[in-house]
């Protein structure tokens, strides 16, 4: 199937819009590329709303608030509501690494209120073993989906076979993930086509408004286009052409063995 095969008319739906509201961040994981430890910044909850009038204009199925750790943000509550707010239908999705939420009533209840699933990396480097122990029921029994991803290099084998019992237990997914951010020596991939993961997928927008079609991709220079460009929702769906310079790199390549990612329309928003 090629690109010119797509009907013209397809309808484009983005299957996750992540906004990164900081890149602060309250642990210090090595093989994090995302946060700045105390010395982020944090997204102004004017701006935050910009961003949401932004992505009004695009279809997507769910937002993540994204950090850094997005709770340390002192405007949570406040933004995470507005997101709630500018978006009844589409699921709410937080990435956060629990540490506050098993520490602050408010924040916790703050994300019972706004959100439908909890993401939350736990192993080794984020050292919160005993706060995602806390919150997990908590969460359980609000409703939520709740995701708990360790990486599998920063983890002890006990480790993981106690998060396996303790999402068993209270009906959370346990899923483990290698580092995939960082050039840790191994060989760079063997690229092909486009990988099949970034149109149609996924949109990142950073705390300045900087977007990448997924995920990994957060190299500047890897920033195809940003939430302030008059033509921003035409470039979301716009054809790629290129490899990100992450994708050498990236243990999530998969070679669509196209040349350009829009031929995936229809395969990809049924994902
Ligand atoms: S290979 Fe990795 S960085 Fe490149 S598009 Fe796929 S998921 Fe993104």
């Amino acid at each position: 199937m090629t690109s010119s095969s797509v009907p013209p008319n397809t309808p484009r739906t983005l299957k996750t819009a992540k906004i990164k509201i900081t890149t602060k961040c309250n642990r210090h994981c090595d093989f994090c590329i995302f946060a700045e430890g105390g010395q982020g910044e944090n997204m102004p909850p004017d701006t935050f709303k910009q961003v949401l009038d932004r992505l009004a204009l695009i279809p997507f199925q769910q937002l993540h608030i994204n950090g850094g750790e997005p709770t340390v943000h002192r405007d949570f509550g406040t933004l995470s509501g507005l997101a709630r707010e500018h978006f009844p239908k589409q699921v709410m999705v937080l990435g956060s690494n629990a540490i506050t939420l098993a520490r602050n009533q408010r924040l916790l209840d703050a994300t019972v209120t706004y959100y439908d699933q909890v993401l939350i990396g736990c192993d080794e480097e984020h050292d919160n073993y005993d706060e995602v122990r806390a919150v997990v029921p908590v969460l359980r029994r609000a409703g939520k989906t709740v995701v708990i991803n360790s990486v599998l290099e920063a983890i002890a084998p006990d480790r993981l076979g106690q998060l396996a019992a303790l999402c068993d237990e209270y009906g959370a997914v346990h899923v483990t993930n290698h580092v995939h951010h960082v050039d840790v020596g191994q060989p760079a991939n063997v690229l092909g086509g486009l990988c099949d993961r970034n149109v149609d997928r996924h949109l990142m927008i950073e705390v300045d408004g900087d977007c990448y079609r997924c995920f990994n991709a957060m190299a500047k220079n890897d920033s195809e286009f940003t939430v302030w460009d008059d033509d921003f929702a035409a470039k979301v769906f716009a054809p790629r052409r290129k490899h990100y310079d992450f994708c050498l790199k990236c243990h999530e390549y998969r070679d669509s063995g196209l040349q350009v990612v829009p031929a995936l329309t229809r395969h990809t928003a049924s994902v």
